[in-house]
This record gives C-alpha cells, structure tokens and sequence, in this order.
C-alpha cells in the first residue's frame, strides 16, 4: 500500500506524529484516557472493548469508540447496539488508520462526555505500527487461532505496542495452539520485561487484569 520513496516516507510520519502529538493534547485538555486497539482481522478487537466498555460503564466511566475500517460500519453498528456512543471512521482504501483520521473524527465526539476513547485500528498487525494516534496506550490484540507464530512474524507492533494481549484462550486446545509458546515469544521479544496477557473474551475471563494494566 505504501508505494513511496525513502524521503516521502519519513515526511509522511513525520507530519503523522506531530497531528498525534495534537491529538494527544486535545485529549489530555478533556482529562480523556485513550487507547489504540491494533490487530489482525478476527482478533476479537471489537469484542474486547465493548466487554471492556461494559465493566467501565459499571464503575460509572464514560467511554466512546471510534470504529477504524476501510469500508462499512460492521464494527461502528455493534458498538452503538452495545449501547456504546461511537464514530465511524473509514480509510477508503488504507490499511491503517492515521491521526489526521483521528483529528477528524474526534471533531465529532464531544470531549467534554466522555471519560476515556478507545480506538479500534483497520485490521492489520503490519502498518498500523508506524502511524501513532495520540492515545495514551497503544494495545496489540491477537488471537490463538491465529497460529503460533504471530509474534515471531510481526516483531514491529509488539515492540510498538504498551500492552499485547493474546485472545481466545479458551478454544486454544481445539486449534491446536498453545498460548504459552507465543507468551514465551512475546517475552523473549522484550528481554523478558513484559507478559503477554491471555484473556477470553467470550468466557470473561482476564479482562479485569486488562483494564488494571491500563490503570483503570
Ligand atoms: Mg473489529
Ligand atoms: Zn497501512
């Protein structure tokens, strides 16, 4: 997707981190906690932060999404039915979102609302890691059917990512995976001072150390 020559490039994100930057200060004058959800297709992104929406919600936090896809308002839908107050945000044709998108969405949130905004990236565990958006937190969430193998493939977003979650666990035996080895990749990756949290959406299990990694 990124057909540009060596000099255009670093331009290129080099203009994206200084509208982050914005977009981090825009935030941070509302007092709003932000975080950046990337990962592949399938990951169950959109799952964890309506199951994290919810249990924030419960404690009285207000949160709003901001649904990142190239087409369609799938993600963007399940949000709002999740009774969550969302924006859609299509690339058109990119494969990850930037923060002149991001800009421009929140010009559609009122900040003064909302106590915390999570962000879900375009499907993608390639991109997605050079483009920051201004969030507090940048979250990398994969999942177990998507083999072992994932971190030892895309060192980039978890070295670019505060936190990494692994998803699924609970249909690991049946896909023949296990959690462990790409946990152990994961640390291996950070020299060994990061864990990798494992959680199943589905089952709600992990999601509250989740939320705590992220200070709530
Ligand atoms: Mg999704
Ligand atoms: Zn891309």
């Amino acid at each position: 997707m990124h057909i540009v020559q060596p000099g255009m490039e670093i331009d290129v994100l080099k203009e994206n981190n200084k509208i982050a930057n914005e977009n981090w200060r825009l935030l941070k004058s509302h007092g709003i906690k932000s975080v950046d959800f990337m990962g592949s297709i399938g990951a169950g992104k959109t799952a964890l932060i309506i199951k994290m929406a919810e249990k924030l919600r419960a404690k009285g936090i207000r949160v709003c999404a901001i649904a990142g896809d190239v087409t369609g308002t799938d993600d963007f839908g399940r949000f709002e039915r999740s009774g969550m107050e969302a924006v859609n945000c299509n690339t058109g044709k990119e494969c990850h979102l930037d923060a002149r998108l991001i800009k421009k969405s929140l010009a559609d949130v009122d900040l003064d609302g909302f106590d915390v905004l999570f962000i879900e990236n375009v499907g993608n565990l390639v991109c997605p890691a050079d483009f920051p958006l201004g969030t507090d937190y940048r979250a990398v969430v994969v999942s177990t059917t998507e083999g072992d193998d994932m971190v030892r493939k895309h060192h980039d977003i978890f070295l670019h990512s505060d936190i990494a979650i692994l998803n699924k666990t609970d249909i690991a035996y049946a896909v023949d995976v296990n959690p462990e080895t790409i946990a152990e990749d994961y640390s291996r990756l950070t020299g060994g001072l990061k864990k990798m949290y494992m959680c199943s959406v589905k089952k709600d299990e992990g999601i509250d150390e989740i939320l705590a990694a992220l200070g709530f």
